[in-house]
Parts: structure tokens; C-alpha cells; sequence
């Protein structure tokens, strides 16, 4: 596979996004492959490409809203190489009295509940409205295609086209932790580089949703009318995170089991713990094909924005989710430490084999394997 011209130059295998089939030759407007392939519609630097970049050309170029330097620095946030983390922190460190500027909205819902759709249908009309918007996937899931929910190419066509518009596929980082880690910088990237709206998806699947709530303001779960919780997904948990239901697909024939669905939703929620302090969190129905519905869901984050602007809320969950994120990664590094160490190695089978066999209490078990990882 040819190497992009937004790769570093030493990028080796640590080096994990993964140019997915398709977009190689750039008109699917992916993100970065975009700004490469159709120079003729960005603003694009004049320093060559495939030229190392200093920590200052990086952080001057995402804040003139240089296309092509923004997706190198996300590419250099995205990286694994030490080197580039190296960089990458330098870089974000500079960026940081620069970010925070937008309203960062995270989307979920099962596949197929019209994620996509709906995040093209509403990128467009913000774009409309004079917004910046950039959209990015969180997907821990997939770790072969560096990022399936935006891969497809058939996706969000006219959005990705309208240079305007930003899209960036999820990164493919092995773990969660290290996919988060990659989503919140880039977040941080995009909002230097001057967009106010950020879509993060995410697939209804295991721990993401939860992760990406943890890194949005606002967070929207959309759904269908008459296809059953379970099948879904959905949990009571996960209607607990949401701070709006959409109803998708309330058009045509689907349209009254839609308006019924929004009703016994609304009545659910009235017995759940809001996902935000003074917010009452409702169904709304919308249509991604007609259009219906979008500007009411617009107009009930801009009342979100407004009202957790005022109250404060929104800057005590931004600080709240910042500390959360830092006691994730000393969480992820101790545990890497621990099992990645030596000694802890050497002696877990036959502890493990002494506790399965009732021979060694647990408290004992890690007792000793963490006195083997202190040593
Ligand atoms: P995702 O997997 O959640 O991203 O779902 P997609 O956005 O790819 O949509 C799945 C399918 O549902 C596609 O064929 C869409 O055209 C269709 N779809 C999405 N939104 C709507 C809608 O509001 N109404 C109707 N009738 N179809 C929709």
C-alpha cells in the first residue's frame, strides 16, 4: 500500500492509522487523504510535505486553519512512536489556550439507526448556519480497518466533499485507553484549528459509549421506533448517559410508530437519573432522508449549551472529565507496568495455579504479586 504523504517520514509499525481501501486516492474527502488529493479547495501550506515539521510549524499551522498541517498534527497525535509523542505533547501543549472552543457532541445508536446519515444531514445544515464542523468516530472495536464506522466511503459523501467540513476515521489504537487518548487530543487539534461543532460517533458497542460520553458535552443516542430494546442494545444504562433521544426514521409509513415511540421514551425517562444536572433529558423524533427534525435537535443543544454555560455545569464536567482522563492513563500505565513486569510474569502461573487449587488465599495471591512487582 502507498504511503500517504501525511505519514511521518520514520514511521515504522508503531505507527497505527491505517489508510483504509478507497481512500488512498483521496476523493472520498476522508479527513487527511482529502486534504491531499483536491490541494485546489484548502488552504494548504507552502512548506513540502513530506519535510519533518517543527513543533512551531505544527502549532502555526493549526491555528491559521492550515487543512494539511491539521491533519499531519492529528496524524502526529495519533501516532505510538515515543518520538512522536514526544512531539505531539510539545505541540498540544502550545495548542491548549487555543482549544476549548467548541460544543463537542458525541452520537451513538446501533448500527444501522442512521448515525452517518444523521451526522451528514446535520454537518450540512450547521454548515449552513455558518458552524465549523468536524466529525470524528471513536470505534475501539476495530483495530484491523483503523476506524469501520467512518471507513466506508459511501458515508457522508456530501459532507466529506464541502471543504468546510473536517472528518476524521476513528484511530486505531489496540486498546481502548490508547484510542481514547487519540479521540481526546483530536478533539483538542480541531478546536485550535478553529472548529466550533465536533461530532464524535461512536458504535453502540461495549465500553465506548461510555468513553465517549466521558469526553463530549453533550451526548446523543439515537434510536428506532418498534425495534425493541433489546435488540438495540439498550440498556438503562446507557439511555442514563444520554441528554437526548432521537427517534430516527420517523418518516413515511414509519412516522406514527415513530411519534409513539417518542411518547413511551419520554414517559421511561421521566423514572431515570438525568445525565446532566439540571437538564431533563427527552425523545425527539427526526428523519435523516426528510430533514425533519434536525433543527429541533439543533435548537435543543443550543438550549443544553446555553443553560450548562450559565449554571456552570459545563465547566465543571469539562473539569471533571480532564482529571478523569488523566487518572485513566496513570491507570492504563500502571496496569501495562504490572503485567508487563518481569517478575509479576515469572511467578502469576504457579500463583494463579496455588489459587485455583485453594492452596493460596487471593488476598495472598496479590499480595505476593504485588510485592514482586514492587521489588
Ligand atoms: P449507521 O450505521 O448508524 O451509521 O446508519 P446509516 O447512517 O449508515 O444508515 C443506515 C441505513 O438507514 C441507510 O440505508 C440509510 O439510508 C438509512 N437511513 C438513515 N436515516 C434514515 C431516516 O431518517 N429515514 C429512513 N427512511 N432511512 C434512513
Amino acid at each position: 500500500m502507498k504511503k500517504p504523504d501525511w505519514v511521518p517520514e520514520d514511521a515504522g509499525a508503531a505507527f497505527t492509522t491505517t489508510v483504509m481501501k478507497g481512500v488512498d486516492g483521496g476523493h472520498d474527502g476522508m479527513g487527511t487523504e482529502h486534504s491531499v488529493a483536491r490541494p485546489d479547495e484548502l488552504k494548504t501550506s507552502a512548506s513540502p510535505k513530506r519535510r519533518r515539521l517543527s513543533v512551531d510549524e505544527y502549532v502555526k499551522g493549526v491555528l491559521d486553519g492550515d487543512r494539511n498541517i491539521l491533519a499531519r498534527t492529528i496524524t502526529l497525535v495519533e501516532s505510538n512512536a515515543s518520538a512522536h509523542i514526544a512531539i505531539a505533547q510539545e505541540v498540544l501543549r502550545e495548542l491548549l489556550p487555543h482549544t476549548g472552543g467548541s460544543i463537542r457532541i458525541g452520537i451513538t445508536g446501533v448500527p444501522g439507526v442512521g448515525k452517518s446519515t444523521t451526522i451528514e444531514i446535520l454537518g450540512l445544515y450547521l454548515l449552513e448556519k455558518g458552524h465549523k464542523v468536524a466529525v470524528l468516530a471513536v470505534d475501539p472495536s476495530s483495530k484491523v480497518t483503523g476506524g469501520s464506522i467512518l471507513g466506508d466511503k459511501t458515508r457522508m459523501e456530501d459532507l466529506s466533499r464541502d471543504p468546510r467540513a473536517f472528518i476524521r476515521p476513528s484511530p486505531s489504537g489496540g486498546t481502548l485507553g490508547g484510542v481514547t487518548r487519540k479521540s481526546r487530543e483530536t478533539i483538542l487539534v480541531c478546536e485550535a484549528a478553529g472548529f466550533n461543532v465536533i461530532l464524535v460517533e461512536t458504535v453502540g458497542v461495549g465500553q465506548s459509549e461510555t468513553t465517549v460520553r466521558q469526553m463530549v458535552d453533550f451526548f446523543l443516542l439515537l434510536m428506532l421506533a418498534g425495534a425493541g430494546d433489546e435488540l438495540q442494545g439498550i440498556k438503562k444504562g446507557i439511555m442514563e448517559l444520554a441528554d437526548a433521544l432521537i427517534i430516527n426514521k420517523a418518516d413515511g409509513d414509519n412516522k406514527p410508530r415513530a411519534m409513539a415511540a417518542k411518547l413511551e421514551y419520554n414517559r421511561a425517562l421521566t423514572y431515570l437519573a438525568p445525565a446532566t444536572e439540571g437538564w431533563q433529558t427527552q425523545a425527539y423524533t427526526s428523519s435523516a432522508v426528510t430533514g425533519e427534525g434536525i433543527d429541533e435537535i439543533w435548537a435543543v443543544i443550543r438550549r443544553f449549551q446555553k443553560l450548562t454555560v450559565e449554571s456552570g455545569t459545563l465547566e465543571k464536567r469539562r473539569s471533571t472529565q480532564t482529571l478523569e482522563w488523566v487518572y485513566a492513563m496513570v491507570e492504563e500505565y500502571l496496569q501495562n507496568s504490572f503485567y508487563h513486569h518481569a517478575g509479576v510474569k515469572d511467578m502469576r502461573g504457579r500463583i494463579e495455579q496455588d489459587v485455583v487449587n485453594g492452596i493460596m488465599p487471593p488476598t495472598v495471591a496479590a499480595e505476593k504479586l504485588i510485592g514482586a512487582f514492587k521489588s
